[in-house]
C-alpha cells in the first residue's frame, strides 16, 4: 500500500466541501505526486485528517490517505516519484488472538463495569465466543439519561445512577471526544474506533485527527455494543452493585457478591476471572478492594475549574474568524508551568459544549463537560487543572486522594448550596491575586454578559474558596499565562465554575505482566479507575488489552 501525506486543501470559509469534491482534491493530487491515471487509482482510504490554522485566517485541511492502485506494480511507482511524503506502509491490522469455542464447564468471565473499558473488555470476549457477564451498579441508558435530567433540573442526586455510574459509564455524558495520547502500534485504537462506527458512529472519526461524536451519539453506540454483546450470548445486567470480592486462601478470587440496586437483594456469583473495570469515582469500591488488601497505591491526579469562554472569542483566536461556517467550532490545548514548578494545564476540553453537574455522592459537588456531536453551544468550556499529588493529600494513607476529592467536593456543594457554583474570573483573580488587578487590559477587561452554559443549576458564588491557597495562586498564574497564548482567555468575563476533581483515578491498582493483580489471582484492574487509562479511547483500548489477559488464561 502507499501512503500519500501532506496533501493540503485550501478551506473555503463560507462553505463546507462534499465528500465528493473532497474525494476528487485527493484523488487529483495522488495522481500528481505518483505519477498515474485515475483509473489507475483502486482504492484511495483517508487515514488522517488535520487541520492547519497557521496561516490564519487562510486555513488549510491537512490529509494522509493509503492509496491501492490497479495492476502496477507498487515498489516501480514508488522508485519513479521522488517526493518525501510518499511512501510504502503496511497497515497494522488488529485481530483479538484467541477463541472459544466451547465455555462448558467452564465459568464465564465477570466484568464489574460497563464503561469504555468494561464494554469494550465485554464486546472482544464475547464476540470471540467467551460469553463475559457485565454487572453494572447504574441504569441502562434509557433509563439513565431520565435521571440524570431530573438530577440537572431539580438538583435531587440519585446515587446509584448519575452522571458517573450507569451504562456506559463516565463517558456516556461526555464531550465524546476520541482522541488519545497512546501510541497504537497493535492497532487495537484503530480497531476501538472502528467498533465504534460499526455501532453507529459516523466513519469519519476514522481518520479526524481530533474524533468527537458527542453525548447524543454515544448514547446509541453503547446500547448498540449491549445489544451485540447479548446477540454473542454474552449477559449485561445493570442495578447490580458488586459489593464484595470474595478470595480463598491460595489468594484465588472464587465469587462477586452483587447488591440489586431496587430490591436490595445479595446474590454470590461464583467465578474465577473477574474484570475490574470501576472507573475512577467508585469510592466505596476502592474501599472495599482496599479491605480485601488488594494491592493499590496512591498516585497523583489533577484538580482545578472548569472554564468557559464565548466560542466565537476561541475561534477568532484559532482561526482568525469568529463564527467560519465550513470550520467545526475551535478546540485548543494550553499547557503552562507555575514558578513554583507545578503543572497547569486545559483538559477535557470541550467547544460549544456545557458545563455538567458531575457529583455522585450527596452532599459532595463535581463539574465535568459534555457536548452534543453538533458542538454548537455558545460556549467553549476546559478544565484548567493543576497537578496534585500524594505531598498535597495530608495523610499517607493509600486512599487519602479519594479524602482529597471528598473534601474538595463538599466545600463546593457547601459554596454553591447544592448548585453548580460559578465566579467571573475578575472576582476571583481579585481574591487571590489582587496586585495582579492594573495588569489586564485589553478590550475584553470589563465584559461580563457572557452567562454560563450548563446543564444542572448553578448559582454565582465564592468559587475561589473551594481550593486550598496554593492551587488557587497556581491557577491565576496559569490563567494569566494563556491569556498571552489566547487573546482574552484571562480577561474578567471568563467564568470559572468547580471543582473539577474527577480528572483521573486517585490510585492504581497494580497488575503483572499477565494483567492480574499482583496479590489476587484472577482479578484484572483495567481501565480509567485502575490507573491504566484516562479517557474513552484509552480505557477501551485497554478494555481489549485485558480481555486478551482474560482469554489466554481461560484457553
Ligand atoms: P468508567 O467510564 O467510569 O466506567 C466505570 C463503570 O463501572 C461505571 O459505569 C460504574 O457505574 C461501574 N461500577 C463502578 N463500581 C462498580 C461496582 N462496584 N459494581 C458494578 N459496577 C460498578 N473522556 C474522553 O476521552 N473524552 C471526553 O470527551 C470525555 N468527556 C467526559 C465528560 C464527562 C462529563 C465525564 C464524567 C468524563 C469524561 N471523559 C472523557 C472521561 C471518560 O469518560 C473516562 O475516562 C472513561 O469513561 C473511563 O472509562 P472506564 O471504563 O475506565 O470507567
Amino acid at each position: 500500500m502507499i501512503r500519500v501525506n501532506q496533501i493540503k486543501i485550501k478551506i473555503d470559509l463560507e462553505r463546507a466541501f462534499s465528500k465528493e469534491e473532497v474525494k476528487g482534491k485527493l484523488e487529483k493530487h495522488v495522481c500528481k505526486a505518483l505519477r498515474v491515471d485515475r483509473g489507475q487509482i483502486e482504492n484511495l482510504e483517508i487515514i488522517r485528517r488535520s487541520i492547519d490554522a497557521r496561516k490564519k485566517p487562510e486555513i488549510y485541511e491537512v490529509y494522509m490517505v493509503d492509496v491501492k492502485l490497479k495492476g502496477l506494480d507498487e515498489g516501480k511507482v514508488l522508485k519513479k516519484c521522488k517526493d518525501k511524503n510518499v511512501s510504502f506502509v503496511e497497515q497494522v491490522v488488529y485481530e483479538f488472538p484467541y477463541k472459544c469455542v466451547n465455555v462448558a464447564g467452564t465459568k464465564r468471565p465477570v466484568i464489574i463495569g460497563s464503561g469504555p473499558a468494561g464494554l469494550f473488555c465485554g464486546y472482544e470476549l464475547a464476540r470471540n465466543g467467551f460469553k463475559p457477564l457485565i454487572l453494572e451498579r447504574g441504569a441502562d441508558v434509557d433509563k439513565r439519561t431520565e435521571i440524570v435530567e431530573h438530577f440537572w433540573e431539580t438538583g435531587e442526586l440519585d446515587e446509584r445512577t448519575n452522571v458517573q455510574f450507569g451504562e456506559g459509564g463516565a463517558g456516556t455524558f461526555s464531550d465524546g471526544k476520541l482522541n488519545t495520547m497512546v501510541k497504537d502500534k497493535d492497532g487495537r485504537g484503530r480497531a476501538a474506533l472502528k467498533i465504534f462506527v460499526e455501532n453507529g458512529a459516523p466513519e469519519d472519526i476514522l481518520y479526524d485527527a481530533k474524533p468527537h461524536i458527542g453525548t447524543d451519539i454515544l448514547r446509541n453506540v453503547v446500547k448498540n455494543m449491549r445489544n451485540r454483546i447479548i446477540e454473542w450470548g454474552g449477559e449485561v445486567r445493570f442495578e447490580s452493585l458488586v459489593s464484595e470480592i470474595n478470595i480463598d486462601g491460595n489468594s484465588q478470587i472464587t465469587s462477586v457478591k452483587v447488591v440489586d440496586q431496587n430490591t436490595g437483594n445479595t446474590e454470590n456469583i461464583e467465578c474465577s476471572e473477574v474484570v475490574l473495570a470501576i472507573g475512577h469515582s467508585a469510592r466505596d469500591t476502592f474501599y472495599m478492594l482496599s479491605d480485601k488488601k488488594v494491592d493499590m497505591k496512591p498516585k497523583p491526579f489533577a484538580v482545578g475549574f472548569r472554564v468557559e469562554h464565548p466560542q466565537t472569542l476561541i475561534n477568532l483566536s484559532q482561526y482568525g474568524v469568529e463564527s467560519p461556517k465550513a470550520l467545526p467550532a475551535a478546540p485548543y490545548k494550553l499547557t503552562a508551568t507555575t514558578d513554583e514548578g507545578r503543572g497547569v494545564y486545559s483538559f477535557c476540553m470541550c467547544p460549544g459544549g456545557f458545563v455538567v453537574n458531575a457529583s455522585s455522592e450527596k452532599g459532595r459537588l463535581a463539574v465535568n463537560g459534555m457536548s452534543y456531536s453538533k458542538r454548537d453551544g455558545k460556549n467553549a468550556n476546559s478544565a484548567i487543572i493543576i497537578t496534585v499529588d500524594p505531598k498535597d493529600f495530608g495523610s499517607e494513607d493509600v486512599l487519602s486522594g479519594v479524602e482529597f476529592q471528598r473534601k474538595l467536593e463538599e466545600k463546593a456543594y457547601e459554596i454553591g448550596g447544592g448548585k453548580i457554583p460559578v465566579e467571573y474570573y475578575g472576582d476571583f483573580r481579585k481574591a487571590i491575586r489582587p496586585d495582579l488587578e492594573s495588569k489586564t487590559s485589553d478590550g475584553l477587561v470589563e465584559d461580563r454578559t457572557n452567562t454560563p452554559n450548563m446543564r444542572g443549576q448553578y448559582t454565582f458564588a465564592n468559587v475561589h474558596e473551594i481550593l486550598p491557597k496554593d492551587l488557587n495562586e497556581a491557577f491565576v498564574e496559569g490563567m494569566e499565562k494563556f491569556g498571552r497564548m489566547i487573546k482574552g482567555y484571562n480577561s474578567d468575563g471568563a467564568l470559572v465554575s468547580g471543582v473539577e476533581s474527577r480528572t483521573s483515578s486517585p490510585v492504581r491498582i497494580n497488575r503483572d505482566e499477565s494483567g492480574e493483580s499482583i496479590n489476587v489471582k484472577g482479578l484484572f484492574p483495567c481501565g480509567e479507575g485502575a490507573g491504566y487509562a484516562g479517557g474513552i479511547m484509552s480505557a477501551a483500548m485497554d478494555g481489549m488489552k485485558v480481555a486478551e489477559f482474560v482469554a489466554a488464561k481461560m484457553i
